[in-house]
This record gives structure tokens, sequence and C-alpha cells, in this order.
């Protein structure tokens, strides 16, 4: 180690908490297979029908599943990818949407007892895999100060806590609000308005984490941070570019909406630094005729692009466009479009003459030959589609790679005409509806405006908090009390060993969950566990049975009901959660009857309507079979920038210098994985069984630095003077750009710097870390057996 480096002790064993922020190593050794060459088929069909009937009952598991994402049904919890208009197929869900639904709704049950067995301790040393085993948390639960063990707490004396500790704050700043992506509609208002009634905008949410370049990038450049696309534009498109995303595996129904282009002639290009077996070929799962056949090629081109080499491409690829313009004058850019709508071109295209292409080539680690390909599909297509997730939002550029993409498609005017468009794929079913619900800590005047006068108070006008500086605030002493509507903050965040560190320090941590995570057992001084009613399940209040609503990544709007007993007598929806928690709290600080709120979220929605534009008539709209969607201004070509058009962006080519013994490391999910919940150990697509620790490197990589295949090593990330270290991963030989590594999250979270964010947007940069690689130490590591060392 160099003498000025600062080692971070964020490996486990180094510090001395009474639990353990991350996820023990596993003891055996993963099995590494040879990569799937077809997704979906009859392996998807039979994973699906096992996990919902081993965990549901075969009766109960079909009809759960027959209820998802039909009209009036249940939104799946999981991705954001939108159900078709018109007729729906009796089967609207994936294998990975089967996993989210049988995870909800499994007949396990975690009771008080359960916590008088297990203290948090042990709890911490258990996998994330077991914990999210154990199934559904039927009691609210507290863990009070010093300890070991959660016991049941009645939902008022939980209130009156929370309500205590909030009121003795020395200012509402102290406190941080988080909402994960499941989150309703009706639940988030309600939420974000309570937030304000108590004087804060610390409203940091899983958005910040994924999609919050996109909505940046995309906001300053063209006026609106949404997807541009509907699903009816798939089937007009002459083209489709999927960058930076994996949808096999993260939205696995888009496959269906890429196969149906393909079949009508859709040139489909892959963009990524790992080939993806979905997107190489693909059976639709209920197209049983065709299982046993080889299945469909999607992708017409595939470009294996270096980690965050996306900037340079899409450089070379505009440099190709700008070229073919020259040689064809008035064919291929569209003039009318860059003069009527546009502003910035002169400076963006000399800008681009100081681009060498030999830098293109080398930071894209592409051939010219494939950046040639890629452009000329691009320039042929009359239509074409960008989709993208967090292969492109989670770099320190991430908004310079979303801006290079608009940079490109409006060349050709490829905004605001039928078939074409931008479309970020959002990874979390309401992940877009609870922003659109003000779930942000930056709310614009207009959003605060209106709610002032809709609820007659006066909200914080001061910016809260994001995501990663809500982290460094509770680290700093700064925010005291932690409240998450969903998710598991802990495995989401980065720099694993800093947010436990940063949660431990709080007086109170309340997470609102279904079932146990790692969170959990990370805490304040005081911890509550507030069990919530899921998806799935009847949702009763005074006034009858209630649905709630959600946004897609595309702005449609529609109903979720549950029909499937809840899993337990003690809990209650998130609505009336954040109700209670906030006529415990705010006494004469609202003037809101919380009570009738909650006693039917018709009431819930009125409110929407005065505040959110485009919810006009929404208890109307919703309820009619079509959904309906929200304004999208692109599509008329309306670009509500501060000139009223849209922005040529200028961007350097990024830098991100290695020295010879490093590498570039992105982390990623498995197949058995959503978000943070791990349904399994293995990654069937990528070939990998039985094991989540492993790293994926180039063949001549391991070869040079002389490690050999399933060799166990320890990742060393180095940022600034800093050095963290995740041990004993397995090296896994793969097809993945030299000098580039992948890894899963959160295993390899306790990598990623809290302070290492995208600029503008403040997303964690867990797509680019650099790291090192050393033959594992040995440590004989495992929670178990480190308690002497952590205790040195
Ligand atoms: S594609 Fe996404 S929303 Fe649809 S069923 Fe699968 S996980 Fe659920």
């Amino acid at each position: 180690m160099a003498e000025s480096t600062k080692q971070i002790k964020t490996e486990p064993g180094a510090r001395q908490p009474s639990t353990e922020a991350q996820p023990p190593v596993e003891s055996a050794s993963p099995e590494i297979n040879s990569i799937s060459k077809t997704a979906g088929g009859v392996t998807a069909a039979l994973t699906a029908a096992r996990v919902a009937f081993s965990e549901m009952g075969v009766v109960r598991g079909t009809r759960t599943l027959l209820q998802l994402n039909q009209k009036q049904g249940v939104d799946c919890p999981g991705c954001a990818w939108p159900e078709p208009d018109g007729e729906r197929s009796h089967f609207e869900f994936c294998e990975e949407g089967a996993k989210h639904v049988a995870d909800e709704a499994t007949y396990r049950r975690i009771t008080p007892e359960f916590f008088a067995k297990w203290s948090v301790s042990e709890l911490s040393q258990k996998s994330d895999l077991w914990l999210n085993r154990q199934g559904r948390i039927t009691h609210p639960m507290v863990r009070l100060e010093g300890s070991d063990h959660y016991e049941a707490i009645h939902w008022p004396d939980a209130f009156a806590l929370i309500s205590r500790e909030l009121n003795s704050l020395n200012s509402p700043d102290e406190a941080i609000f988080y909402t994960s992506g499941r989150t309703s509609n009706e639940a988030a208002f309600l939420y974000q308005l309570f937030v304000r009634q108590f004087g804060t905008n610390n409203l940091p949410d899983c958005s910040n984490m994924c999609h919050e370049s996109s909505g940046t990038g995309m906001k300053e450049a063209i006026g609106y941070g949404k997807g541009t696309v509907t699903l009816e534009d798939f089937d007009l498109c002459d083209a489709i570019f999927v960058i930076g995303q994996n949808p096999g595996t993260n939205h696995p129904r888009m496959l269906t909406t890429l196969l149906h282009a393909k079949r009508r002639g859709c040139k489909i290009v892959h963009i990524n630094p790992l080939p993806e077996t979905g997107l190489a070929r693909f059976k639709h799962p209920q197209e049983f005729w065709t299982w046993l056949g080889e299945g469909t090629k999607l992708a017409d081109l595939f470009v294996q692009v270096r980690i965050n080499g996306d900037v340079a491409l899409l450089k070379g690829m505009v440099k190709r466009v700008l070229d073919a313009e020259d040689h064809r004058p008035g064919q291929v850019l569209d003039h009318e479009f860059i003069r009527s709508y546009t502003t910035g071109f002169d400076e963006f295209r000399s800008a681009l003459t100081k681009v060498h292409f030999g830098d293109i080539l080398e930071q894209s680690g592409v051939s010219q030959a494939q950046i040639e390909d890629a452009a000329r599909i691009f320039i042929e297509s009359e239509r074409v589609i960008f989709c993208w997730a967090m292969g492109l939002t989670q770099h320190k550029n991430a908004v310079a790679n979303i801006q290079e993409i608009v940079n490109l498609m409006l060349l050709r005017g490829q905004l605001g005409k039928p078939g074409a468009g931008l479309c970020p794929v959002r990874g979390h079913s309401n992940v877009q509806g609870d922003r659109t619900m003000g779930i942000w800590e930056r709310p614009t005047a207009e959003f605060l405006n209106r709610l002032s006068e809709e609820f007659d108070f006066e909200p914080p006008r001061r910016d809260g908090y994001d995501t990663v500086h809500a982290i460094q605030a509770m680290h700093d002493g700064n925010a005291k009390l932690f409240f998450a509507l969903g998710g598991n903050f802990l495995s989401a965040t980065p720099d694993t060993e800093y947010t436990a560190e940063a949660l431990r320090r709080c007086h109170l941590t309340v997470h609102v969950s279904t079932k146990l995570n790692r969170a959990h057992l990370i805490t304040g001084k005081q911890a509550l566990i507030l069990p919530c009613l899921g998806r799935t399940e009847v949702d009763v209040q005074s006034s009858g049975p209630q649905f709630v609503s959600t946004e897609n990544s595309m702005a449609v709007v529609e109903t979720s009901q549950g029909k499937l007993e809840p899993a337990s007598e003690h809990l209650l929806s998130e609505p009336a959660i954040v109700a209670g928690v906030a006529k415990a709290t705010l006494d004469s600080r609202t003037t809101m009857d919380w009570d009738a709120l909650i006693s039917n979220y018709d009431l819930i929605r009125n409110h929407i309507e005065h505040v959110v534009p485009g919810f006009e008539n929404y208890n109307e709209r919703v309820r009619k079979p079509d959904r309906f969607y929200l304004p999208n201004p692109i599509r008329n070509r309306e670009f509500k920038t501060r000139d009223g058009r849209a922005h040529f962006t200028v961007h350097p080519l990024p830098q991100i210098p290695l020295q010879s013994d490093q590498f570039l490391m992105m982390t990623m999910r498995s197949h058995d994985q959503f978000n943070t919940t791990i349904y399994g150990l293995d990654d069937r697509y990528r070939g990998i069984r039985n094991g989540r620790r492993v790293v994926f490197l180039n063949p001549e990589d391991i070869k040079l630095a002389g490690f050999h295949d399933g060799q166990m090593v320890d990742l060393i990330s180095h940022f600034e003077s800093e050095e963290r270290i995740a041990r004993r991963f397995t090296i896994v030989p793969y097809s993945i750009p030299r000098r580039c590594a992948a890894t899963y999250f959160p295993e390899a979270n306790v990598l990623v710097p809290v302070r290492y964010f995208a600029d503008k947007s403040h997303t964690p940069a867990s797509k680019s870390v650099v790291i090192s690689i050393r033959p594992a130490a040995d440590t004989g590591f495992h929670h178990q057996d480190t308690k002497s060392q952590r205790a040195s």
C-alpha cells in the first residue's frame, strides 16, 4: 500500500459492531457452468410455476398469478415495464414477476416468537437469502435501547415512540424519510404531505440510486425527465437500441416486446459490456410450440463496449452520422427539426471535430467497424427507440451518457414522432409514480405552491438530502432519525460499512416492511419494524375494500387491488401507517383529518388531482379498464426548457485512469435477485450456480495477472487516497472487455465510496469503481469466527 493511502476499514471484521452489515461469505464455492444460449422457454415457465406453487400452494399460487398485471388485478411489484393497452392474455407476467409475488404471498411467517428465539446479532450472521426465506413479518416489533432482541409492540405505542423521537429533534431536518419504489401513489402522496407538514424536504428515494441521472440529463436537455415512448411506439419503430441494460433478468416482459418488433423486421442493437442471454436468443415462455426450437435471435448487432465507454461510442456514432451527412447533404440529418426545435447544434458539431477517433476507439473498446455498423443501422432507420437502464446511469459521467443519446437522437429528429423516442426503463414498479407524487428532496416551487394552497400550510422551501447526502448527514450526526417506507436501505446503498455506521448513529431507525432484511439488523439505538400489507393482499378500510394506483415506465397510471387474505391481522396498509405517524406527530401542525383520508382512498386521490398536473378526474379515469396516460409534452415536440428548445450538449470524453494492475468494476444483479432481495444463489443465464461472491473477468486478464479460474481473491477499491476491501470472491472467466470486472450487489457495495457519485444527479457511481485484485488473504473469514478479529 502506498504510504499516503488511507485504508478505510470497511471489510467485515474491521470494526466492532454488534451486528454484521454485510452478508456472510458463502462456505461452498460457486459452480461455474457454460452461459445459457437462450432465455425464456420451458425453463422459465417451469421455474415460475415451481416458485409460485412452493411458496403459495397450487390453488392460491395459480389464482394469484392469474391476477397479476390484469385489469383490476394486482400490479406486479417487480419492474415497471408496462402492460399492453387493449386485450391482455391470462399470463401477463414473467418468471421474475412470479418470484416477486410468491415471495410476498408466501405462507411462511415471522412471529414475535421468532424474534424471541433469534437475537439481532445472530440474525445478522445469516445470509440475505436465509433472512428473506423466513417469511412475512406478522407484528410491529421494537428493538429497545440496549436489547439484542426485537419484541412485539402495539401500533399506538409504535406511533407514540416515533412521534416522541421526531418531536425531540432540534430541527425537522434531522430526520430522513426514505421511500422505496414499491410505495403506491396514495401512500407516497400522504407520506410527502406528512413529511412537509413536519417541516423538511428530506425525502431521498431509490430513484436517487437508479434513474436520477436519466431524469436530470433529460430534463436539462429536453425539459422532460421521463420516457417519451409508449408500447405502441415499439410496434412502429425500425430500430431499437438497448444500451446498458439486461432486460432478460431485470425487465423480462420487455423481451416479448422486442420479439414482436423483431418478427416484423425491426433491427435490434445491444450495447453492453457483457453479452446477455436474453438479448441473444429468446423463446417466449407462453409459446410452448417454440420450446423445442432454438429460439429467436433478438440482437442483430451486439456491441461489447468497455465499462463506461458509452460516451465514446455514442460520439463515434455521431461522428459517422455527420460524415454521412457530408457525403449525402440534406439526406441524413433532420435539418428542419434541428432548425425549429433545437439549440446548440453548431457548438456541438464544432466540439466534436476536436475529438479524435483514435481516442473514441480506445475508450469505447469497440472496433471502428462495429461503430460504423451501429451508426448505419441508426441512419437507415426512419424511427428509432433508445432504451437504457443502470448500465448508463450509475457512473460519474452518467448525465453525460444520457445527454449523448439525446444528442444522437436530435440529429435525426427522433423525438416527438410515432415509433421513436427515449425509453429509460425503470426497475421498480412505482419508482416513477412516487416522484410524480412529490417524493423528491428538491421539489419545484410550483409543486410546493400547489401543496400549500391545497392544504393551507407553508411547506419547507430548502432542498433536502438525497440518498448519498442523507447517509453522510447521519454519519456526521446531522440527522438522527431514519424512517424508510419500504426497501432495504442498507443493502441498496453504497459503502456498506459506512452506511451501517450512519444508521447505528441514529437515535431511532424505522422500517415499514413486509419481510425481514439486513436493514432491520443494523439499527439505531432503538428500532422499529412496522409490517404492512403487500400488493397481493386485500386492503379493507372503514368504507370497504380499497385499491391503490401506480405509474409505470411509460407514464400509464393504473390500479392495483390485492385479493389475498392478509398475512396477519396485525398488518396495516402503507397509507394507514403514514396516517398513524402523522396523527401522532403533527398535532396542531396539521389540519388534515387523517382518519377520513384512510377511510376511503378516493379522498386521497381527490387531493392528488388538485396538486399534481395530469391527474384531472383521477378517480374516474383510473377506474376505466384502459387506465390513463399522463401528459407527455415531447410527443407534441414541446420542449419545456428555459428557451423552449431541445439542447445539444457538449461533454468531454470521460477519463478514468487505471494503473497497470487495476480494473474498472461494475456491480449488477443475478437472475435470482430483484433489487436487494435474494431469491436464490443461481444466475442461470450466466452459468453460475450456488454462489454470489464471484468476480467476472476477461480470460486474458486472468492469465496476465497470474490468476487462475476459480481462484479466491480479495477486491480492493481505490478512491482518492482510500482503500476498501471486499473479501473472498471467486474468479469467473467471462466474455467481458479487457480490464473490466463485474460483481453482484449488494455483496460488492462495500467497495463503492459514498462520495463517488454522478455529477449533477448524485447517483452512486456503482458501475465504474476502480479496483485491484489480489489473492485472498487467508483470514479464514466468515462471520462465525471473526469476532476476535473484530474485537481487536
Ligand atoms: S416484466 Fe416486470 S412488471 Fe412484468 S411481470 Fe416481469 S417483473 Fe413484473
